[in-house]
């Protein structure tokens, strides 16, 4: 958990020592370690770097990464221009050592995340951020889902570019037709399933729709 947002900066690694980081939310020297200090400590390699969007709570640590381990940085298009307006935000949130990354790629729906032995697809869901996407896998039966579905909670859609009815449309459409034991990780807070948020999420009942 990194930063004064408490954003969960997640490293997804299998027996082949090979990983990737997603949304590297590490700002301070601290938590630049932290994070170094448990990829040499596990031996793992990174392969790539991830994001889910670009809000400046989930992208601190991207140069810092990109740097150090010489990994690309992969995320949706429609995020750019969120991603380059935090040049200027970074500061308004006290970041002022905020280091801006480049993209090297970009990724749509569909899409296959490869490394190890994993695959994860893209899932593109909109709504918290224009071009916020998810990372699935049907076989670990995990989403990390970014900003959209927390914890009997979903994600702000206040900010530039956000809409709630999108958002709402993203975890009906992509995220409830998971199968219901899939666990989710969150940008932020406790992880869940599927099934519980859908049985128990207040902003996600059908009938508020
Ligand atoms: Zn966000
Ligand atoms: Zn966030």
């Amino acid at each position: 958990m990194f930063n004064a947002f408490q954003e969960n900066t997640y490293i997804i690694s299998d027996e082949t020592k090979e990983c990737v980081i997603v949304d590297p939310g590490c700002y301070d020297d601290h938590e630049k370690k932290e994070l170094s200090d448990y990829i040499s400590e596990n031996q793992l390699r990174v392969k790539m770097l991830l994001n889910t969007h670009c809000h400046i709570d989930h992208i601190l640590g991207n140069e810092f990464v990109k740097q150090k381990y010489g990994s690309n940085l992969y995320l949706h298009k429609t995020e750019v221009f969120v991603l380059n307006a935090q040049k200027i935000l970074a500061s308004h949130y006290g970041f002022n050592l905020y280091q801006p990354a480049t993209p090297d790629n970009y990724l749509n729906e569909g899409d296959l995340i490869e490394f190890g032995t994993q695959k994860f697809s893209v899932l593109f869901v909109p709504g918290h951020s224009p071009g916020h996407i998810a990372f699935y896998s049907e076989k670990e039966k995990v989403v990390l889902a970014g900003d959209v579905l927390f914890l009997n909670s979903v994600g702000r859609t206040d900010l530039p570019g956000g809409n709630h009815n999108t958002l709402i449309d993203s975890i009906h459409k992509k995220l409830f037709t998971l199968p219901d034991d899939v666990t989710v990780y969150p940008g932020h807070g406790n992880e869940t399933t599927i099934g519980v948020e859908k049985r128990t999420n207040p902003f996600c009942a059908l009938t508020l729709r």
